[in-house]
C-alpha cells in the first residue's frame, strides 16, 4: 500500500513544518529534527522520548546504542523486521544533555506528534519508556513497569507500552528472570503476535 496523493503532500508539508518548527527552545541547540523514518504504511508505530546525540548529528530515530539495541529487540527477540515498522519521537528536536524533555517542551511539540500519528493511522502504538507512555496517556496513572506488557485503548488504537531500550542498558546487570531485560523479550513476542493477527 502506497500513500494516496494528498496524504503524501501532506506528509511531506509536516516534515518541512517540523524542520523549520522554533515553537520551543530546543531549536536553538539541534543540529536536525529528527522526524522519524520507516514505512508510512506500517500498522505499528514505536515512539521514543526524545533524540540522543547520535540522533541529533544524524537526523534519524534510534541509531545510537539504544538504536542497536533495539533493533536486537525487534529482530532477535521478536522476529519483527526493524524496517516494518514506522519510528520516531515524541519531541523532534534533542534536549541538552540528554536529559528528559520537559513537559511544556512535550506540549509544544505535541502537534507534530498528533498530526504524524493522524497521517500513519497504525493499528499499534508502542510507546517507550515513561515520558513517550506518559505523553501519548496523559492523566495515566502508574510508571512504566506496571503499564508496560498491557494493552490500552486509545481512540480506537491499541497502545502497548515497553521498557525504553536505555533503561534496558542501565539495567544489563538485571539478568533475574522477571528483571526487564526479561520482561521486554516476552513484551516484543506478544507485540509479534498482535502484529500477525493484522495480517
Ligand atoms: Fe519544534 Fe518539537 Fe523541536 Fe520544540 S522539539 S522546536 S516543538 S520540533
Amino acid at each position: 500500500m502506497t500513500m494516496s496523493i494528498d496524504i503524501e503532500s501532506a506528509w511531506q508539508e509536516l516534515r518541512e513544518r517540523v524542520r523549520k518548527c522554533t515553537k520551543c527552545g530546543l531549536c536553538e541547540t539541534r543540529h536536525n529534527t529528527v522526524f522519524g523514518e520507516g514505512p508510512v504504511n506500517s500498522r505499528c508505530v514505536i515512539i521514543g522520548e526524545a533524540p540522543g546525540e547520535d540522533e541529533d548529528l544524524s537526523g534519524r530515530p534510534f541509531v545510537g546504542r539504544a538504536g542497536q539495541l533495539l533493533t536486537n529487540i525487534l529482530e532477535k527477540g521478536g522476529g519483527i523486521p526493524r524496517d516494518s515498522v514506522y519510528i520516531m519521537n515524541v519531541v523532534k528536536c534533542r534536549p541538552p544533555k540528554n536529559r528528559n524533555p520537559k513537559i511544556d517542551e512535550i506540549r509544544a511539540c505535541n502537534e507534530h506528534l498528533e498530526a504524524q500519528l493522524a497521517l500513519l493511522h497504525p493499528d499499534i502504538i508502542v510507546p517507550m519508556g515513561n515520558v513517550a507512555t506518559q505523553a501519548l496517556l496523559a492523566g495515566s496513572s502508574g510508571g512504566i513497569s506496571s503499564m508496560r506488557g498491557k494493552w490500552i485503548d486509545r481512540r480506537g488504537v491499541k497502545i502497548f507500552p515497553m521498557f525504553h531500550p536505555s533503561f534496558l542498558l542501565r539495567t544489563e546487570h538485571n539478568k533475574s528472570e522477571n528483571g526487564p531485560k526479561y520482561l521486554t523479550w516476552q513484551d516484543v513476542q506478544e507485540l509479534k503476535a498482535a502484529l500477525d493477527k493484522l495480517q
